[in-house]
């Protein structure tokens, strides 16, 4: 590991003087950045540690929603009661994902902010990879792309966003709060997360500088029935191959609405617009959950060794629907 300055940010204003200063990165509960930081593929001049800006409730707001400081860790959230009675698939979400452990460490910006786990990305000795160094090339274009993209992708990085929490917060509409050098802006979560397009480097709409300093929630029409369901090649400490959250509302014994994202086959939670819309009006039941399917993976372009991921899909989309329209309430 190469040596950086260190430096404890005692508000927001001075962890963004600092990071202005230094070009240095936000350490927060560190899981992802200090792991990258070891293997060399982050190398940041100086860290700015938050961890004495507090930045760690969890409040309801006047809207009927809920704010998420960037600082709560990831258990803290998805077991506090607002979360779970209001937001439900956000907390199956986040408990899907990692370890106790690192969810007692990991915070809700931070997860917003984790890298790809592609394993050309994380090793060095791999010299491919635009994502790390732009231009090389991507080695798993054809090498190993079993866990990639099959949506989204472009020829120059075929990677897929590895949060779980990222892709419950699609569906939920949620804005992220952004401090920077420029002031304070929101980002809708849809407008958060960049495609690879020519430069797969850049993974978010956040500028130089900028600090997520909180999530918010807008009210949530499915408390009730909503589902996040995660299929991976091992029950627990693995990243999805395939996962997919939910939420419907029901009247009258049709689909009002409906709200559908995809995680693990894409650069970034997949939202799912057209099977929304292709459930709504519809009674609930194979049928519909077989045409939201379909639509789920329309242009859908698998790799070498990933087209297993397509069906996996589909199937999950139907089995999260299943559960979350049959789900009490
Ligand atoms: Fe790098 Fe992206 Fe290719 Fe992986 S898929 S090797 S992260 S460029």
């Amino acid at each position: 590991m190469k040596t950086f300055d260190y430096r404890r940010a005692s508000s927001v204003s001075d962890a963004i003087d600092a990071a202005v200063q230094t070009g240095g990165a936000y350490l927060a509960g560190g899981t992802n950045l200090v792991d990258l930081m070891k293997y060399g593929v982050a190398q940041p001049p100086a860290l700015i540690d938050l961890g004495r800006l507090g930045l760690t409730s969890v409040t309801a707001t006047e809207a009927g929603g809920v704010y998420i400081e960037a600082g709560v860790t990831n258990s803290a959230l998805a077991n506090h009661t607002l979360i779970r009675t209001r937001y439900p698939v956000l907390s199956q979400a986040i408990l899907s994902g990692a370890t106790v452990q690192i969810r007692n460490m990991a915070t809700a910006g931070g997860n917003l902010l984790q890298r790809t786990r592609c394993p050309y990305f994380m090793d060095t000795d791999f010299v491919q990879c635009n994502k790390r160094a732009p231009g090389s090339g991507c080695a798993a274009l054809n090498g190993f792309n079993r866990e990639h993209a099959v949506l989204g992708a472009a020829q120059g990085c075929v990677a897929t966003n590895p949060s779980d929490m990222a892709v419950a917060l699609t569906i939920l509409d949620a804005v992220v709060h952004v401090a920077g050098p420029g002031g304070a802006r929101r980002i809708p979560i849809g407008e958060f997360f960049r495609l690879p397009g020519a430069t797969p480097e850049i993974d978010n709409a956040l500028e130089p500088a900028e600090l997520i300093v909180g999530v918010e929630l807008p009210p949530s029409p499915y408390p009730a029935k909503s589902w996040y369901l995660k299929v991976r090649d091992r029950h627990s400490y693995a990243f999805a191959l395939v996962s997919v959250a939910v939420g419907v509302v029901l009247s009258d014994g049709v689909i009002a609405s409906a709200a559908m994202a995809l995680g693990g086959v894409a650069p970034k939670p997949w939202r799912l617009v057209e099977s929304e819309a292709a459930l709504v009006g519809k009674a609930p039941g194979p049928r519909a959950f077989r045409a939201a399917a379909r639509a789920a993976m329309s242009g859908a372009q698998p790799l070498s060794q990933n087209a297993f991921k397509i069906d996996l899909a589909r199937q999950a989309v139907i089995r999260a629907l299943t559960l979350a329209a049959g789900a009490a309430g």
